[in-house]
């Protein structure tokens, strides 16, 4: 599970050939419905056994309240949308839950990787969860968890 940042590709985890490793993307590798279902899918009917949560510096998802604020202005003004119905479309409440912004990358790989292991229908799989963080300026690839 990685960010949708293209500078992580299989290359990064040491995998040559792409074809050996699924990879599940969302801005910020966070665990959101959507991703849950993909994992199901690998895990039950890909068989997928190790799970690599991987964040990494620089990332567009590390969104203040503010950063969150001016994006939904954005959207809104280039949708000719006021930002209210930016919301409704997008079926939630507040800017935190359109785009579920953190700031520490470290803390929501760890965060990620607990919500994953501990899941329910993921823990009695038996699955390796494990957590890293991507340097994007050294190439550094930190496993944190
Ligand atoms: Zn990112």
């Amino acid at each position: 599970m990685t960010c949708i940042d293209c500078r992580i590709t299989s290359n990064v985890f040491g995998v040559e050939d792409p074809g050996e490793m699924t990879i599940l993307r969302n801005a910020g590798a966070l665990l959101t419905p959507d991703s849950l279902r993909s994992l199901l899918i690998a895990i039950y009917e890909l068989h997928v056994r190790n799970i690599f949560v991987c964040g990494h510096t620089q990332c567009g998802g590390q969104m203040s309240q503010r950063r969150m604020d001016k994006t939904i202005n954005k959207i809104s003004k280039q949708a000719h949308s006021p930002p209210e119905t930016v919301l409704k479309i997008l079926g939630v409440k507040n800017v935190s839950q359109a785009f579920l912004g953190f700031e520490d990358v470290s803390q929501q790989v760890m965060k990620t990787v607990s919500l994953v292991k501990n899941h329910p229908l993921i823990s009695p799989m038996g699955v390796h969860v494990s957590g890293f963080v991507y340097d994007t300026q050294s190439g550094e690839f930190v496993k944190i968890l």
